[in-house]
Protein backbone atom coordinates (compact mmCIF):
# COMPACT_ATOMS: atom_id res chain seq x y z
CA UNK A 1 0.00 0.00 0.00
CA UNK A 2 1.80 3.50 -1.13
CA UNK A 3 0.14 6.09 1.73
CA UNK A 4 1.61 9.68 1.09
CA UNK A 5 1.23 12.43 3.21
CA UNK A 6 0.33 15.88 2.56
CA UNK A 7 1.22 18.17 4.63
CA UNK A 8 0.45 21.90 5.10
CA UNK A 9 -1.36 24.79 6.77
CA UNK A 10 -4.33 24.86 4.20
CA UNK A 11 -5.37 27.80 5.28
CA UNK A 12 -7.72 28.03 3.60
CA UNK A 13 -6.79 25.42 0.58
CA UNK A 14 -6.23 26.79 -3.05
CA UNK A 15 -7.20 26.02 -6.86
CA UNK A 16 -2.68 25.10 -6.24
CA UNK A 17 -3.41 22.56 -3.34
CA UNK A 18 -6.48 21.37 -5.14
CA UNK A 19 -4.38 20.62 -8.19
CA UNK A 20 -1.60 19.03 -6.65
CA UNK A 21 -3.93 16.74 -4.42
CA UNK A 22 -5.77 15.78 -7.92
CA UNK A 23 -2.38 14.78 -9.31
CA UNK A 24 -1.06 13.24 -6.15
CA UNK A 25 -3.99 10.36 -5.82
CA UNK A 26 -2.97 9.08 -9.19
CA UNK A 27 0.75 8.47 -7.84
CA UNK A 28 -0.47 6.78 -4.79
CA UNK A 29 -2.98 4.26 -3.25
CA UNK A 30 -3.85 6.44 -0.29
CA UNK A 31 -3.10 10.30 0.48
CA UNK A 32 -3.57 11.51 3.79
CA UNK A 33 -3.77 15.62 3.62
CA UNK A 34 -2.45 16.58 7.02
CA UNK A 35 -3.68 19.84 8.59
CA UNK A 36 -0.69 21.25 10.91
CA UNK A 37 -1.52 23.05 14.30
CA UNK A 38 0.82 25.10 15.24
CA UNK A 39 -0.19 26.65 18.51
CA UNK A 40 2.38 29.43 17.95
CA UNK A 41 1.08 30.85 14.55
CA UNK A 42 -2.35 32.70 13.65
CA UNK A 43 -4.59 31.10 11.23
CA UNK A 44 -7.53 33.26 9.08
CA UNK A 45 -9.70 29.79 9.29
CA UNK A 46 -9.99 27.61 12.12
CA UNK A 47 -8.87 23.87 12.42
CA UNK A 48 -12.65 23.10 11.58
CA UNK A 49 -12.95 24.88 8.67
CA UNK A 50 -9.81 24.12 7.03
CA UNK A 51 -10.72 20.59 7.66
CA UNK A 52 -14.32 21.00 6.33
CA UNK A 53 -13.38 22.80 3.36
CA UNK A 54 -11.01 20.07 2.40
CA UNK A 55 -13.08 17.27 2.90
CA UNK A 56 -16.09 18.54 1.21
CA UNK A 57 -13.48 19.36 -2.04
CA UNK A 58 -12.65 15.70 -2.15
CA UNK A 59 -16.16 14.00 -0.46
CA UNK A 60 -16.33 11.76 -3.91
CA UNK A 61 -12.37 10.84 -3.49
CA UNK A 62 -12.40 7.75 -1.78
CA UNK A 63 -8.35 7.82 -1.40
CA UNK A 64 -8.45 10.90 0.29
CA UNK A 65 -8.36 11.61 3.98
CA UNK A 66 -7.88 14.82 5.77
CA UNK A 67 -6.54 14.43 9.36
CA UNK A 68 -4.90 17.10 11.57
CA UNK A 69 -1.73 16.66 13.30
CA UNK A 70 0.66 18.96 15.46
CA UNK A 71 4.30 18.36 15.76
CA UNK A 72 6.89 17.07 13.04
CA UNK A 73 5.83 15.60 10.07
CA UNK A 74 8.32 12.24 10.14
CA UNK A 75 6.33 11.50 13.43
CA UNK A 76 2.91 12.10 12.27
CA UNK A 77 4.28 9.62 8.95
CA UNK A 78 5.32 7.05 11.26
CA UNK A 79 2.18 6.83 13.44
CA UNK A 80 0.12 6.69 10.06
CA UNK A 81 2.29 4.43 8.65
CA UNK A 82 3.07 6.44 5.10
CA UNK A 83 6.14 5.83 3.22
CA UNK A 84 6.34 9.65 0.97
CA UNK A 85 5.50 13.24 1.73
CA UNK A 86 3.73 14.89 -1.03
CA UNK A 87 4.61 18.58 -1.88
CA UNK A 88 4.06 21.00 -4.21
CA UNK A 89 6.62 23.16 -5.94
CA UNK A 90 5.59 26.72 -7.51
CA UNK A 91 8.99 28.45 -7.77
CA UNK A 92 12.57 28.82 -7.03
CA UNK A 93 12.03 30.13 -3.85
CA UNK A 94 9.88 27.33 -2.93
CA UNK A 95 12.64 25.00 -4.45
CA UNK A 96 15.43 26.06 -1.84
CA UNK A 97 12.71 25.79 0.97
CA UNK A 98 11.60 22.43 0.46
CA UNK A 99 14.97 20.89 -0.84
CA UNK A 100 16.26 22.14 3.07
CA UNK A 101 13.14 19.90 4.39
CA UNK A 102 13.32 17.34 2.39
CA UNK A 103 16.82 16.35 3.22
CA UNK A 104 16.52 16.86 6.99
CA UNK A 105 13.84 14.50 6.77
CA UNK A 106 15.46 12.34 4.90
CA UNK A 107 18.51 12.66 7.24
CA UNK A 108 15.70 11.94 10.39
CA UNK A 109 13.90 8.99 8.43
CA UNK A 110 13.36 6.97 5.53
CA UNK A 111 10.92 9.43 3.93
CA UNK A 112 10.80 10.09 1.04
CA UNK A 113 9.90 13.68 -0.52
CA UNK A 114 7.88 13.71 -3.68
CA UNK A 115 7.54 17.15 -5.74
CA UNK A 116 5.06 18.15 -8.16
CA UNK A 117 5.29 20.96 -10.32
CA UNK A 118 2.56 23.83 -9.94
CA UNK A 119 0.04 23.17 -13.55
CA UNK A 120 0.83 26.34 -15.45
CA UNK A 121 -1.51 29.01 -14.75
CA UNK A 122 -1.47 28.40 -11.14
CA UNK A 123 2.02 28.90 -9.70
CA UNK A 124 0.69 32.23 -8.72
CA UNK A 125 -1.88 31.45 -6.17
CA UNK A 126 -1.09 30.94 -2.49
CA UNK A 127 -3.06 30.62 1.17
CA UNK A 128 -1.48 33.82 1.67
CA UNK A 129 -2.22 36.06 -0.89
CA UNK A 130 -5.99 34.56 -0.83
CA UNK A 131 -6.54 35.75 3.00
CA UNK A 132 -4.73 39.15 1.60
CA UNK A 133 -7.80 39.40 -0.87
CA UNK A 134 -10.52 38.28 1.61
CA UNK A 135 -9.04 40.51 4.39
CA UNK A 136 -9.87 43.62 1.92
CA UNK A 137 -12.81 42.31 0.53
CA UNK A 138 -11.81 41.07 -2.76
CA UNK A 139 -14.00 37.83 -4.20
CA UNK A 140 -11.38 34.75 -4.28
CA UNK A 141 -13.72 32.58 -6.23
CA UNK A 142 -11.38 32.02 -8.85
CA UNK A 143 -8.58 31.07 -6.27
CA UNK A 144 -10.07 28.33 -4.28
CA UNK A 145 -12.61 25.38 -4.40
CA UNK A 146 -16.10 26.20 -4.09
CA UNK A 147 -16.42 24.46 -0.69
CA UNK A 148 -13.94 27.44 0.74
CA UNK A 149 -16.62 29.71 2.18
CA UNK A 150 -15.89 33.02 3.93
CA UNK A 151 -18.49 34.99 6.28
CA UNK A 152 -17.10 38.45 6.34
P1 LIG B 1 3.02 25.42 4.35
O1 LIG B 1 2.62 26.32 5.46
O2 LIG B 1 3.57 24.08 4.79
O3 LIG B 1 3.85 26.05 3.25
P2 LIG B 1 0.84 25.54 2.52
O4 LIG B 1 -0.57 25.22 2.87
O5 LIG B 1 1.14 26.97 2.16
O6 LIG B 1 1.65 25.03 3.73
O7 LIG B 1 1.34 24.64 1.32
C1 LIG B 1 1.31 23.23 1.37
C2 LIG B 1 1.98 22.65 0.11
O8 LIG B 1 1.26 23.08 -1.06
C3 LIG B 1 3.42 23.10 -0.13
O9 LIG B 1 4.13 22.01 -0.68
C4 LIG B 1 3.29 24.20 -1.15
O10 LIG B 1 4.47 24.34 -1.92
C5 LIG B 1 2.14 23.66 -1.98
N1 LIG B 1 1.44 24.73 -2.70
C6 LIG B 1 0.90 25.85 -2.20
N2 LIG B 1 0.35 26.60 -3.18
C7 LIG B 1 0.55 25.93 -4.34
C8 LIG B 1 0.26 26.19 -5.72
N3 LIG B 1 -0.34 27.32 -6.12
N4 LIG B 1 0.63 25.25 -6.61
C9 LIG B 1 1.26 24.12 -6.20
N5 LIG B 1 1.59 23.84 -4.94
C10 LIG B 1 1.25 24.71 -4.01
Amino acid sequence: MKRAIFPGSFDPITLGHYDIIKRGITLFDELIIAIGINSEKKYMFSQEERKRFITEAFQDEEKVKVMTYSGLTIDFCKKMKANYILRGLRNAGDFEFEKAIAHTNRKLSELETVFLLTSSGLSYISSSIVRDVIRNGGDVSSLVPPTVHVDL
